[in-house]
Formats: structure tokens, C-alpha cells, sequence
């Protein structure tokens, strides 16, 4: 039997169908995204299906979170894709809203997480994290789940948005989930469409020195020469355009000068082949 999904385009129409379910008691789990689904996104929906009764997912590309030299208006999209996946691992809702449903106004509010928004992709990307912020809010106050799950890929959003959940005692349970990677290594991404196929084969590299970074930690050398070996490594594939290689403390992502036994270590790279930017991380714990 082919399993559908429920597609809700207002905000309105969401609360509305939500009201019911609540009010008897259903765990609600949310899973945002911005669509073009792959086994990552698809695995959120799976660890949510295990904590909730009921699970929403929003697809939604949302401009506040890009830069204007960004790519905002060439960013995947295929929503009949989208929704048939989304059906086929138990979503029960799907949100879709237009940009215009979304911020039918210039938005004057910003929610802004000072000090884990700062580093990494924040140095790279002004304003991205106030973007995020701002918009994961926004969803939490439509959805209003009791879990909402989000993945390591993007470990510094888990961090910014657990730092604004404690902050603004959001009523939410924020769960991380795995890193999903294609068999070669390579970190499911949306944007991994971009790649030609020269650029996808030294992609490899980014998981390829993460590793290395894991095993060069577990044998306790200095993190200054951990650095500049990844560095090296990945400069030694010819597309390769390192924007950042960094080891920082979790959750916190303070700079480190040396590590403790049993510190959690974020090795966070974001490299870019052509004009696309791939992250990718891996947490260490020491
Ligand atoms: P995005 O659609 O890229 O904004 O991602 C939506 C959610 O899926 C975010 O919480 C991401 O961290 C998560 N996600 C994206 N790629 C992966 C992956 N390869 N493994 C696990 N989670 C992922």
C-alpha cells in the first residue's frame, strides 16, 4: 500500500491539526529540514519515530540563515521527492510554507546566541547562526513538539540551538542525532549534488582526515601539529579550498590549547571543491 503523507502549507492549518493529537496526550517529535531528502534527514525521522507518537517535519528554505553571495536561490529542491520519502518512513505531517506564509513581513526580531555562534561557520558565514536561531525558534513556537531532532553534520547548530533552548526555556527536548555518510565516507549532504565527479572523489578527504585527526588525538600529540597534518592532508588534494580546519572543546567550542583526559574534542573542517562548501565534523572524546 502506498503510504501518504499530509502536506500542510500555513501556519494556521498546522496549529490547527496539531490541537487534537496534543490534547490527547501524543508525543509530538519535529524534524526541520530544508528539503531534498536524503538517508540523513531520513534517520532524524527514524530515532523521532522511537521517542513520539506523532511526527512532523518541516521543509523550508529559509532565507534568513543565507548570505547574500550564498546559495540561496540555486538550493535543491524537489518536493514530490520529498513527500513520497517522507511518506515512506512514517512522517505523519509535512510543513511547507512559503517564504512569504513564513515572514509575511520584513522580520524586525532576531534571536542571537552569542559566543557558540561565533566561531567556525559563524566567522565564515555573518549572520548564518542569527538566521537559524531565529528561524528554529519560529518552528518550535508553531510545532510546539515535545522533541525536536537535529544532526551532529551540523554540530555547531545543535550547540546553538541548545544554548538558545536553555536560554529562552524553550519547552523542548532537542535530541542529536549521527552523522549519516555514504559508504566512501562522504557526509550526506543536500548540497553534495553540486559536485562533479572529479570533486565528489576528493570530497573523500574531508571524512579521510577526520579520521586521522581521531587516531592522531588518541595517541596524545599536540593538537597545533594534529592541525596543520589535516591541513596538509587535505591541501593535498588539487580542488580542495580549505576555509577552516579546527579542534575546539565541546559543547562550548572554546578554543583549546591542550586537552584533559575524557575532554570532548570538536575536529570541525569546512572545505570548499568549486563553489561548493562542504562541512563536515567529528566529535573526539580524549
Ligand atoms: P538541512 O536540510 O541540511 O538543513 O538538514 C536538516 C537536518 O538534517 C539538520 O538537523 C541536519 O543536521 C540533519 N542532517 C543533514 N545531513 C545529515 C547527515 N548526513 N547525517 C545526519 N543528519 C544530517
Amino acid at each position: 500500500m502506498m503510504q501518504t503523507v499530509q502536506q500542510i502549507e500555513t501556519i494556521a492549518e498546522l496549529r490547527r491539526q496539531l490541537r487534537e493529537p496534543r490534547r490527547q496526550g501524543r508525543r509530538i517529535g519535529f524534524v526541520p529540514t530544508m528539503g531534498y531528502l536524503h538517508e540523513g534527514h531520513l534517520s532524524l525521522v527514524n530515532e523521532a519515530k522511537k521517542h513520539c507518537d506523532l511526527v512532523v517535519m518541516s521543509i523550508f528554505v529559509n532565507p534568513l540563515q543565507f548570505g547574500p553571495n550564498e546559495d540561496f536561490d540555486r538550493y535543491p529542491r524537489d518536493l514530490e521527492r520529498d513527500l513520497q520519502l517522507a511518506a515512506s518512513v512514517g512522517v505523519d505531517m509535512v510543513f511547507t510554507p512559503s517564504v512569504a506564509e513564513m515572514y509575511p513581513q520584513q522580520v524586525k526580531t532576531n534571536v542571537s546566541v552569542a559566543g557558540v555562534s561565533e566561531p567556525l561557520c559563524g566567522r565564515s558565514r555573518p549572520g548564518h547562526f542569527d538566521g537559524v536561531a531565529t528561524v528554529v525558534l519560529k518552528l518550535l513556537q508553531i510545532v510546539q513538539p515535545d522533541y525536536a531532532f537535529f544532526g551532529q553534520k551540523d554540530a555547531q547548530q545543535v550547540a546553538v540551538v541548545e544554548q538558545m533552548v536553555q536560554d529562552l526555556s524553550v519547552p523542548v527536548k532537542i535530541v542529536p542525532c549521527p552523522i549519516v555518510r555514504e559508504a566512501d565516507g562522504l557526509a550526506m549532504s543536500s548540497r553534495n549534488v553540486y559536485l562533479n565527479p572529479e570533486e565528489r572523489k576528493q570530497a573523500t578527504v574531508l571524512f579521510r582526515s577526520l579520521q586521522l585527526a581521531k587516531q592522531r588525538l588518541a595517541g596524545g600529540e599536540e593538537l597545533e601539529s594534529i592541525r596543520d597534518e589535516i591541513v596538509r592532508s587535505i591541501q593535498a588534494e588539487p580542488l580542495a579550498d580549505i576555509d577552516y580546519v579546527e579542534l575546539l572543546r565541546y559543547p562550548d567550542l572554546a578554543q583549546l590549547d591542550s586537552v584533559e583526559k575524557g575532554e570532548r574534542v570538536l575536529v570541525a573542517l569546512a572545505v570548499r571543491f568549486g563553489k561548493t562548501r562542504l562541512i563536515d565534523n567529528m566529535m573526539v572524546t580524549v
